[in-house]
């Protein structure tokens, strides 16, 4: 295993062996195989976590599990940790493309992600794919992921594949192929898309390059059999698992060990990762339930806080002189319709959508705005102290 020093380059997704340098110290992203840690990862995790970072442990869109606030000096004892685990890749350039997400419960195509994640290790030309490339890996139902992007989209329709890629209207779907090939023609679709570059996305490719790749592809496909896709989050008690999600997406290390101890206890054997930063266990136990809950989880899709998007903010953040999600708790008490985004300076890390209502924090102080991002401009002054005045209805002066 190559150890590797910290970098900070535009486009970089941090790794274990390439971890992102950031106001509060190494930004480690760890890829789960197949979609989901098994109990004993999350627990060692969550000891890295506490011991070695800022003793936090964020869920990403990407369905990954990042640390945070490392030092240079404890790369080494977390890199080792977890190459016990084989979570560690032989080379930063394989750990950066194997971007596979995976449906959380998905069941018959997670063979298939786990042979497109053995395919990105072992084929060398793969590790010329860009950083961001990902591929998404579907099997339909409640928890379907279908409707996220990733260059390459598979999505079991009865026993069949169907094969997407993306692009600038979203995935563009062209066709079936057998459950035993579809890991093969997913490599095809990225072999083509290498033929093409520099192209950074699918999605950027030219107009004549993206055809060349689609009539390249065709041909191993048959018709395309139309499906429904209503995936969407869905937390609480679900057919066969419970959803759980994190304030802000952010689980401290306490609430990820006592999430684990409470999964062992259902007689569940791994925490199941998502797009929407919500866990997945296959263990429909309301005693995990209330036990996530009184951790300070969420099982409940009503629950204010998951409609509203915070940056970590002070003191995590250096860039920040706010209390980012401190404040936005106390948001969370007070009735709002709508999305919110409270972030720590005009850099935006939490959305790049725009909300509903957005603060930014600059000098101890929001700045806020209306259907804006966070990068808009300021309609009037929030003191942080004061922070409930920024909802609608609320007397401001
Ligand atoms: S948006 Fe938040 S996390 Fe990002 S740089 Fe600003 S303060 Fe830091």
């Amino acid at each position: 295993m190559s150890m590797a020093m910290a970098i900070d380059v535009r486009g970089w997704c941090p790794g274990i062996l390439q971890p992102m340098q950031s106001g509060d110290g190494l930004i480690v992203r760890v890829r789960p195989h197949g979609g989901a840690f098994a109990l004993h990862e999350a627990r060692v995790l969550a000891d890295l976590a506490a011991r070695l970072g800022n003793g936090h442990v964020d869920l990403t869109r990407r369905a990954n599990l990042q640390l945070r606030g490392l030092s240079e000096q404890a790369l080494p004892e977390l890199q080792t940790a977890l190459g016990r685990l084989s979570l560690v890749d032989a080379e930063a350039e394989v750990e950066a493309v194997r971007n596979v997400m995976v449906a959380p419960l998905a069941r018959t195509m997670r063979q298939v992600a786990e042979a497109i994640e053995q395919r990105l290790v072992e084929d060398s030309r793969l590790r010329a794919l860009p950083a961001k490339f990902g591929v998404l890996v579907d099997e339909g139902g409640p928890l379907s992921i279908a409707n996220e992007r990733a260059d390459v989209a598979l999505r079991l329709v009865g026993r069949d594949v169907a094969l997407g890629l993306d692009t600038l209207d979203g995935t563009q779907w062209l066709g079936m192929c057998a459950l035993d090939v579809a890991a093969d023609i997913a490599v095809s679709a990225m072999h083509l898309f290498l033929d093409r570059t520099p192209a950074r996305r699918m999605r950027d490719l030219q107009a004549r390059d993206h055809a060349a790749v689609v009539a390249a592809l065709v041909p191993k496909l048959s018709q395309f059999v139309p499906f429904e896709t209503n995936g969407a989050r869905r937390l609480g008690l679900l057919d066969g698992a419970v959803g759980i999600a994190a304030p802000f997406g952010r689980l401290e290390a306490t609430q990820l060990r006592r999430l684990a101890d409470l999964a062992g206890e259902a007689v569940a054997t791994e925490l199941r990762l998502s797009p929407w930063r919500a866990i997945y266990i296959e263990a429909p136990s309301e005693a995990l339930l209330r036990g996530a809950r009184d951790a300070g989880l969420i099982v409940n899709e009503s629950d204010p806080v998951l409609r509203i998007e915070a940056c970590p903010g002070a003191p995590d953040c250096k860039s920040a002189s706010v209390d980012t999600r401190g404040d936005a708790r106390r948001l969370a008490a007070h009735g709002f319709t709508g999305s919110i985004h409270v972030s720590g300076c005009a850099k935006g890390c939490a959305r790049t959508a725009p909300s509903d209502l957005v603060l930014v924090g600059e000098g101890g102080r929001y700045r806020l705005a209306h259907n804006a991002t966070a990068q808009a401009a300021t309609e009037r002054m929030v003191e942080a102290a004061d922070i409930a005045s920024a909802l609608p209805g609320a007397a401001h002066g």
